[in-house]
């Protein structure tokens, strides 16, 4: 059927008297038909993907990218009078996943079903998400996301498994999101929800009753765990998850016709981070209740599982209390110590163990041990693994450990949210890097071709257009378009290091002041969440929004140097910020950024890279050469011996250098406690002059250098168009097609 008369199959008026309420539920209708005719393929073996987040974004446009049908769609709204991407707005964003491991999951399932293959995702569905930022007296706060409506993707199934806990049992129920691959078949995200969820147990802000798991289970992604109630619903969470998807795992090999036997010939199970680990457990545990003996069934799983690790930041490395899941999940302590015994019998390396002395568990140890592969998710990342931080575990398994770097969906970065650059590529050498990203280096004919540069650039002017526009319409901004777009969104971390970017913007604005104005004028735009608990990060936010207000109100400044913080930085934003951005800020301190994604989307965009050796960022310039991205910083090596040492000493710079000097009293100085809250100022500059434990002074002086340098750059419009299209021609090796084809080549065999 055409697409007209499918969706007017769906309403009961003209397209051109519908609201775009009606136009949106009606295309949802459509669009979740069309994909749940699309079968996807029935191989023996299916992969699960297992994730405590899921960062999809908005669906409508990229499920009608994928479906083929987008042009035909808009066109025929358009022809009402009616605008596509005005419906696109109705669309609330899933509220999924808190950062780049929930986008790395979505950007995965999306490769998958475009690549074929037989792969679903099983996770959680937060009524309430992680929480929505908003800003109020220079500091975030936090309240509900309210993202589900009544037009949703969620398909409610008839599937229910029972869930037991020590006090309560619950009964899971699944949920469908369909996954649509790019022009290939459909797949499914399944998340499980309980019926008895509460919302009106939300209290102030983001708080509740954490007691009543009946009532919370699945009301927010990673509540608070600064106290015990906290720490053991988190447990609830992801026993839930994991339980609920072990039955679901099961069920479909069983229907397939395994006799769990030869559960390994059937299912393969990801593990994304360590939040599922206890799938490993509960999938031990329930094929002993269905008769397999307890030897046989840690092998069948063992050889079932694989893990991915996501972090060498200790404390982001979880270790559960086996009283808490004594408490919570008393079924899985046994087989956890069975699991611990046979290491400890195989191993003396107190470090390799699952127990430790203070009887914590250590979640990624049980994945390490039993699980077939290991992979860091890049190649920095995994040799730190290798050889520093997993480097025992190395040891006993050299073959299990192998590196995935990550990728991106180009559907989703490239054609949905920068349409006019997709097609210009299309122009210049066909559409085949659409399902064969390497093509796109076919673009390195055209670097010194001066129309195609004019082009390039005249793309970019567009986006900053656009994205000023939507600053102004949705975020109440003016930024001048004409200004550097100088962007670092990333969530709020210190090792990131926003911190190291607002002491720059610091430096600016003194050197200006000091009479030395830029010959370009400079936006630098900030977005990121920061956990509620972390409190170094709010105080990181603070200072960004006071200096985005203190040069807002400062004639002299402002024409040369402003700031800007984007509320809510999300999938959304990051769509229109993307293709808007000329220089990407990635300045984590090197060593301590496993991937990063961010990095890939802004090059395949044409922004052009300012950063550490770190992550993939790495890779961007072993790919891009030295005269296409702006390196600075201390090497990985240097700062790991730093850490080693324990030789970093932060006030010694701070006590040397002038220019740390002046911008880190700048943030105790009157101009900024004029405007701010004195506490969090006076933390933030303590923190730094007595800890500085990311090490930001030692790659200042640096940063600065090489940051001016990008801005110099900048001016030679030519040179630098030729910068941005030697970017969008090596990004390709980042498609997330390629990352999935090799975990498929690799690990999952299907
Ligand atoms: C890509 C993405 C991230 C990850 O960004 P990094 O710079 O790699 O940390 C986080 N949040 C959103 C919304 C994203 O789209």
């Amino acid at each position: 059927m055409k697409i007209a008369q499918l969706l007017n199959s769906q309403l009961n008026k003209n397209i051109s008297e519908c609201t775009n309420e009606e136009l949106y539920g009606a295309l949802l209708s459509v669009v979740n038909s069309m994909a749940g005719e699309k079968k996807g393929t029935s191989s023996k073996k299916k992969l699960y993907y297992i994730s405590a987040e899921f960062l999809i974004g908005k669906l409508l446009s990229n499920n009608l990218i994928n479906l083929g049908i987008y042009d035909e769609v808009k066109q025929l709204l358009a022809e009402n009078g009616k605008s596509l991407s005005e419906i696109e707005e109705i669309e609330n964003e899933p509220s999924l996943g808190n950062g780049g491991l929930g986008r790395l999951a979505a950007c995965f399932l999306d490769s998958i079903a475009t690549l074929g293959l037989n792969g679903d995702g099983i996770g959680l569905n937060y009524h309430f998400g992680l929480f929505r930022q908003v800003f109020k007296d220079n500091a975030q706060t936090a309240i509900p996301d309210e993202w589900i409506s009544e037009n949703t993707w969620l398909n409610k199934t008839d599937k229910t498994y029972t869930v037991k806990f020590r006090n309560a049992t619950v009964n899971a129920r699944m949920y469908d999101i369909n996954v649509t691959g790019y022009d290939n078949g459909t797949n499914k995200l399944h998340l499980f929800d309980i019926d008895t969820i509460d919302e009106n147990i939300i209290e102030d802000g983001i708080d509740f009753d954490k007691t009543e798991i009946e009532k919370n289970l699945t009301l927010f992604l990673y509540p608070d765990d600064s106290d015990e109630n906290g720490r053991l619903l988190r447990i609830y969470q992801q026993y839930l998850m994991v339980s609920a998807g072990a039955q679901l795992i099961l069920d479909e090999a069983a229907a397939k016709g395994s006799d769990l036997h030869d559960l390994y010939d059937y299912a393969v199970i990801q593990i994304n981070d360590t939040h599922p680990t206890m799938v490993i457990p509960e999938l031990i545990r329930l094929l002993i209740e269905r008769g397999i003996e307890l030897d046989e069934a840690i092998e069948i799983v063992s050889r079932t599982t694989a893990y991915t690790n996501h972090t060498i930041l200790a404390e982001a490395l979880e270790k559960w209390p086996i009283a808490y899941l004594n408490k919570a999940v008393p079924q899985l302590v046994p087989i956890i110590e069975i699991l611990d015994d046979k290491v400890r019998r195989k191993f003396d390396e107190p470090k390799v163990h699952i127990i430790d002395k203070d009887d914590r568990v250590h979640m990624a140890h049980i994945d390490i041990h039993y699980s077939q592969s290991v992979n860091g998710v890049a190649s920095l990342h995994t040799e730190i693994l290798k050889e520093e931080e997993l480097n025992h575990f190395y040891k006993l398994y050299p073959e299990k450990f192998n590196n995935k770097t990550n990728g991106i969906t180009f559907r989703r970065w490239l054609m949905h949210s920068n349409p006019r650059l997709a097609e210009y590529i299309t122009s210049l050498i066909g559409k085949g890097w659409k399902k064969d990203a390497d093509e796109l280096e076919k673009l390195l004919e055209y670097r010194k071709d001066k129309k195609v540069l004019e082009e390039i650039l005249a793309i970019k002017d567009e986006k900053k257009l656009e994205l000023a526009e939507w600053l102004k319409e949705k975020k109440n901004t003016v930024i001048n378009a004409d200004s550097i777009f100088d962007i670092q969104i990333k969530r709020l971390h210190e090792y990131k290091r926003q911190q190291l970017n607002a002491l720059y913007v610091i430096h600016k604005y003194l050197e200006i002041k000091d009479g030395k104005k830029p010959t370009t004028p400079v936006t630098v735009i900030f977005g990121a969440k920061a956990a509620p608990a972390y409190i170094i990060a709010q105080d990181i936010i603070h200072l960004i929004l006071c200096l985005q207000e203190l040069i807002a109100n400062d004639p002299e400044v402002k024409p040369y140097l402003n700031v800007i913080m984007v509320e809510n930085y999300n999938v959304t934003a990051a769509e229109k910020l993307i293709p808007a951005c000329d220089i990407s800020e990635q300045i984590s301190l090197a060593s301590k950024e496993a991937s990063g994604t961010g990095n890939m989307k802004f090059m395949l965009n044409g922004a052009v890279t300012l950063g550490t050796e770190d992550g993939a960022n790495v890779e961007i310039h072993q790919l891009v050469g030295d005269d296409n991205i702006y390196i600075f910083g201390d090497s990985s090596d240097t700062v790991v011996e730093r850490y080693k040492k324990e030789s970093y000493k932060a006030k010694k710079y701070y006590d040397t250098n002038k220019s740390i000097k002046a911008a880190v009293d700048f943030i105790t100085g009157k101009e900024l406690m004029k405007l701010g809250d004195k506490e969090r100022l006076q933390r933030l500059s303590k923190e730094l002059i007595g800890k500085d434990w990311f090490m930001t002074f030692p790659d200042f002086d640096d940063y600065v250098k090489t940051r001016e340098k990008a801005y110099k750059d900048y001016e030679n419009r030519m040179k630098w168009a030729e910068k941005m299209l030697v970017n969008i021609a090596k990004a390709g090796y980042f498609s997330s097609d390629r990352t999935i084809a090799e975990y498929n080549k690799d690990i999952w065999k299907l």
